[in-house]
């Protein structure tokens, strides 16, 4: 049976993951940071409740009637002068982009933080045309600098200490090794304005385009998107057709449950508003302005009944920071761009189906769903792709142990219908591990069930369980008592 090597990768990297307790005490202190902040401002300037609700219908709205809003969208932009450009797959977009930096002579690129260039792999094509491409956003050009990929969403370099970015500086740019916040932001402020002022082509994502005005909306908190769209000649912004709202009396809503959910913070420090390119008299801005917009498998996503709700998300990483999956392995072992509960249900159509065993990297406890400003039910999405998954005729991605696992499961559904067989399996069960168990918990298996307790502590069964109260020796299957 063929395997995902994405697959195999997943249950190396997760394995190693959990064995990482430095990695899991990281991502606690991150996301126990996170969830105070987010307590500080979550009612601060309106219920968070009603803005939840406000953005989630007004995203229900847009995904209705998403053709005549790109339509009105690209409109927009074109009379602004910008050069709209449709890519169906990520290859699309991908080589329009490097075209256009190729004809344009670009040698230095800088790119404000996109998880769609993520998506699109843009980077390593760019490199591959000699164009040198820099991420500005300090997290991205943190794992940049790393040679890695971001490892969540919003907070890339989340895996990361500040001892581990002071060693990185001091062995990158030979300066004096230090841990300290300020001098290491200081010291890549410092570089990175450098690198914008010979930058010649600028590339950022969307976080909103607003189809009423044309407008396409960027938040950050380094101003590092700002100068990446407006001091390079050229000027490339990227964004899936999701990111359309009708109106721009939307945009107050989905900046303040951005703002809350993915930084605790009242309000980013920048929001930018991209029109077009300068116009004359204007003292800045790009000469060109491009607006690619990327389907590549939204559509599909779109026409799914349970699915399309998925592009609702507005990428703010609240369901990354209270998954208990994602803070035990991090974000890398997902092998995807979008990690976490969010990437589990996107990846499958953004990355493809290399990335199928994502939906069963889940306990499906639901935290997810609770925290998600615009409360996209995540644990539904993720039973309906593995219900997609496991009733396709095509072999699945990953190794032959799910199929075992499904048999055995099978095995026990049927066993379970008769109580005084797994009592007295129970049994032999409890005499057969006694050696391996201390204090009631097993915590070494011998192979094949060495993988059970390889991370985790099993419960001993214990000898002469107690008869569940019900069952006074009668079958519970016949429903009698
Ligand atoms: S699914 Fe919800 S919580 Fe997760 S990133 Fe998207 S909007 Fe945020």
């Amino acid at each position: 049976m063929a395997v995902s090597p994405k697959a195999t990768d997943f249950f190396a990297a997760s394995e190693a993951g959990a064995a990482d307790h430095e990695l899991q005490r990281k991502l606690e202190s991150a996301s126990a940071r996170h969830l105070e902040h987010f307590a500080e401002v979550r009612d601060e300037f309106t219920p968070y409740e009603n803005e939840r609700a406000t953005a989630r219908a007004i995203k229900e709205n847009a995904l209705g009637r998403l053709d005549e809003l790109i339509v009105e969208l690209t409109e927009k932009l074109t009379d602004h002068d910008c050069k709209v450009f449709f890519a169906a797959s990520a290859d699309e977009a991908r080589e329009y982009i490097v075209k256009l930096a190729t004809q344009c002579g670009a040698r230095h690129v800088v790119k404000g933080k996109s998880m769609t260039t993520e998506e699109i792999a843009l980077n390593p094509a760019l490199e591959r045309a000699g164009i040198e491409v820099l991420e500005t956003d300090l997290g991205e050009y943190i794992v940049q600098l790393r040679g890695e990929p971001p490892s969540h969403i919003i907070t890339p370099a989340i895996h990361l200490s500040k001892e581990d970015i002071g060693e990185l500086f001091h062995e990158k740019f030979r300066v004096s090794y230090t841990p300290e916040p300020e001098k290491l932001t200081a010291e890549a402020r410092t570089r990175l304005r450098e690198s914008f002022l010979r930058a010649d082509f600028g590339i950022t994502g969307v976080n909103f385009a607003i189809a009423e005005t044309g407008t396409l909306v960027v938040v950050e908190n380094e101003g590092n998107g700002r100068m990446s769209s407006t001091i390079p000649e050229v000027f490339v912004a990227l964004m899936g057709i999701e990111k359309v709202i009708p109106k721009l009396s939307d945009l107050p809503h989905f900046l303040e449950i951005l703002a809350r959910t993915a930084t605790g913070q009242k309000l980013t420090t920048y929001t930018n508003f991209l029109r077009g390119p300068r116009a004359d008299g204007d003292l800045d801005g790009p000469r060109e302005m491009h607006v690619v917009i990327i389907d590549n498998g939204r559509s599909a996503m779109l026409s799914d009944p349970v699915l399309r709700e998925s592009l609702m998300c507005i990428r703010c990483g609240a369901c990354l920071n209270v998954c208990p999956v994602y803070r035990h392995i991090g974000g890398h072992a997902y092998r995807s761009p979008y990690p976490g509960p969010i990437g589990s249900i996107v990846s499958p159509s953004l990355i493809g189906s290399s990335t199928a065993y994502l939906p069963f990297a889940s306990t499906l406890c639901g935290a997810c769903k609770d925290v998600c400003p615009v409360h996209i039910d995540i644990p539904r999405i993720l039973l309906h792709l593995r219900w997609k998954e496991t009733s396709s005729p095509a072999p699945p991605p990953w190794p032959h142990d799910a199929h075992r696992a499904r048999a055995g499961a099978r095995m026990f559904a049927r066993l379970a219908r008769y109580p005084r067989i797994i009592r007295f399996l129970g049994h032999i069960a409890a005499v057969l591990v006694k050696p391996f168990a201390e204090n009631g918990w097993i915590g070494s298996m011998p192979p094949p069930f060495a993988n059970w307790t390889k991370v985790r502590d099993f419960p001993a069964p214990r000898p002469g369980h107690p008869r569940p109260a019900n069952s006074a020796g009668k079958s519970i299957r016949n429903g009698r008592s």
